[in-house]
Parts: structure tokens; sequence; C-alpha cells
């Protein structure tokens, strides 16, 4: 019997080529193809990114692995299958849903992303494998194995939320990219990123989640030493909006000119605060001390609060000595 982890990979394969058969050609793959028209995803990107199509049966799956001769139990650990509650056979995990297979570094497919494809269904928009012997969501980012390349090259990981917006940027020929499933970006992510280069920049959404995701995201990356630039879509976009209503060139040149995250934070804390109160003042400076230090970096700690020191109208020697306050 060959090694389990080797039975996964094999069948995760076929079944990525299976939903990626129905997406192409079947009747049951018709709500997906509509879907990614509509959605302007080009058939490159379908191809590069091998989505696919699950049917909307609840035994699709589960009939499929029997006639490919893979055991009930291996497909279960797979995490394709469920076990039904009162032990009568299996269901289906991924049903009438396009399919994003997810991948490891080298290119195998691990787990999958699964859309819904209809705005007022009344299940998560988004479903991930479960954690199986293969697919460990907080150690994984999505696109990973078709940016390292770009990532070396560029210098920089742009760091977006989902896996649309993803393949929007590859489309809009921003190629180093890579998205955490879902919004938690974890102390693994960080590390594995830190592998291919120690600058980020981020690329959330817009709205008040994303903004909140992207202060989690950040506080980890500046922990793990990466220093951080930030992307801003303007409201109400997503990367993935935002390249369709404006274009790629808009897109590249956001990226460019994506901003050194402390000057935007003090640009932004000078804009909620008012510098003209001592209690503002204050607010200021212990907001950009408390991440500012979380780099232990000196170089980037003198930069900024010789900044933060000219904008506050005080000396650098005061603002360095309020920061050590906050150690
Ligand atoms: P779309 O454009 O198709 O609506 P999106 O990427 O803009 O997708 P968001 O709601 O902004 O979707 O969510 C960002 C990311 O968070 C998604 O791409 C997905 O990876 C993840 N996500 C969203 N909803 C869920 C959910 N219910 N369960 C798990 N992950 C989710
Ligand atoms: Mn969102
Ligand atoms: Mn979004
Ligand atoms: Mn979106």
């Amino acid at each position: 019997q060959r090694r389990l982890k080797e039975r996964l990979f094999d069948l995760m394969e076929q079944i990525t080529r299976r939903w990626q058969t129905v997406l192409a050609s079947d009747a049951a793959g018709q709500p997906a193809r509509e879907y990614l028209a509509r959605r302007g995803v080009s058939p490159r990107a379908i191809q590069t990114f091998r989505l696919g199509a699950a049917p909307p049966a609840w035994d699709d799956t589960v009939n499929w692995a029997r006639s490919k001769g893979f055991e009930p139990d291996l497909v279960e650990q797979a995490g394709l299958i469920i076990r039904r509650e009162d032990g009568s056979g299996y269901y289906d995990r991924f049903r009438g849903r396009l399919i994003f297979p997810i991948c490891d570094e080298q290119g195998r497919v691990i787990g999958f992303s699964g859309r819904v494809l209809t705005a007022d269904a009344d299940t998560a928009k988004y479903i991930n494998s479960p954690e199986t012997p293969l697919f460990h969501k907080s150690r994984v980012f999505y696109g990973l194995d078709k940016s390292r390349r770009a990532i070396l090259d560029a210098g920089f990981a742009v760091v977006c939320e989902g896996q649309l917006d993803l393949i929007a940027c590859h489309e809009a020929g921003v190629a180093n990219v890579v998205a955490p499933l879902g919004t938690a970006f974890t102390e693994d992510h960080a590390r594995l990123l830190r592998r291919y280069s120690t600058e980020v920049v981020l690329c959330f959404d817009s709205d008040e989640a994303g903004q909140k995701a992207m202060s989690r995201a950040l506080e980890i990356l500046l922990e793990a030493g990466i220093v951080v630039r930030v992307a801003l879509v303007p409201a109400p976009h997503d990367p993935d909006s935002f390249i369709r209503e404006h274009g790629a060139e808009a897109f590249q040149s956001l990226v460019r000119n994506a901003e050194d995250f402390f000057d935007y934070h003090l640009k932004r804390l000078c804009s909620i605060h008012d510098l003209g109160t001592e209690r503002g003042r204050l607010r200021v400076l212990e907001e950009m001390g408390r991440l500012l230090l979380k780099t232990r970096n000196d170089l980037i700690i003198e930069t900024h609060a010789r900044k933060t020191a000219a904008v506050l109208g005080v000396s650098e020697a005061a603002v360095r000595s309020e920061f050590r306050k906050l150690e």
C-alpha cells in the first residue's frame, strides 16, 4: 500500500481534472461557465488556475470516487466527502460551486476553495477544504506556486484577500501576488513569505472587514521583520473590482506607488487626532511608537521618530524618549 499522502495527492489531482472537465464541457458546469463569463475571468486564467465546477448533486463526488476505485475512507480524509450522521454513507462537501484548487509550493493540489454561484444562497459564500494530512489552511497561500518566481524577481510580494483578487492581479500583469485563505493572516504566513521576500505590499479590500484584516496582517508582518507598504484601493473596491473598473495600468500604478506603511499611518493618525491638543499629539505619538517598536529595527524607528517629531513640532529626542516608555 502506497503511503497515505501519495494516495491523497493522486486523488486531489484526479478530482481537479474531473471538476475542470465539468466546467469545460458538462451540462452541470453551465452555471459556473456563465458565472465566470459574467465576472470576466478569461479562458487563459481558467486554465492557469485550473478552475473547475462541482455539480450540484449531493453524491456526485461519492459516485465518481467509487467508479474510480478510491476508498470512501480516503476520500473523506481528503476532505471531499462527509460521513452522514446516521452512518448511512457519505455526501459531497463541494456542491454546485465554482472550484479553486489550492496548491502547495510545488504546484500539487492540496485542497479546494469553492464559491457559490448565486447571490441569494443561504450557505457561506466560500467554503474551503478542512484540515487534512495535506492541507493546513493557516500555512498556505493561494497562488504562491504561481507567483514565487515573480516575487523573487520583483523583490516584494503583494498580499490580497481573495482568490478572484489574485487571479485579477495576474491578469493585470501583477504576478507577484499571494492571498491567505480567508482573512486570517498568521505568523506561519509571515514566515513563509519571508523565504521569498522581506518586503510586502498590502492590498486588501477597501471595506471595513478588509481594513481590519489589514491591521492584523500588518502587526504580524512587522513583528516578522518584514517591511510593509500599503496600496489602498479606493472604496467600494477590492483589487478585482478595481481592475475591472479602472484597468490594469491603474492597478499597476497603485502597486508601484504603494506608500511606506509608517508614512501612511502617520498621515492617517494626524487626520483623526487633533494636533492642536496635547492629548491628540500624545495619541499620535503612542500609536506610532507602538507599531514602530514591533519592528525592533533602529533604522526604521529613528527615521519615523524624526518624521513624527517634525509633524508634532517637538524634538526627536522627546519622541524617542516617549517611545522608550512604551517598551
Ligand atoms: P467575490 O468577489 O467573489 O465576492 P471576494 O474575494 O471579494 O469574492 P470577500 O467577501 O471580500 O470575497 O472575502 C475575501 C476572501 O475571504 C474570499 O476570497 C475568501 O477567500 C474568504 N472568504 C469570504 N467569505 C468566506 C466564508 N464565508 N468562509 C471562508 N472564507 C471566506
Ligand atoms: Mn471583503
Ligand atoms: Mn473582496
Ligand atoms: Mn471581490
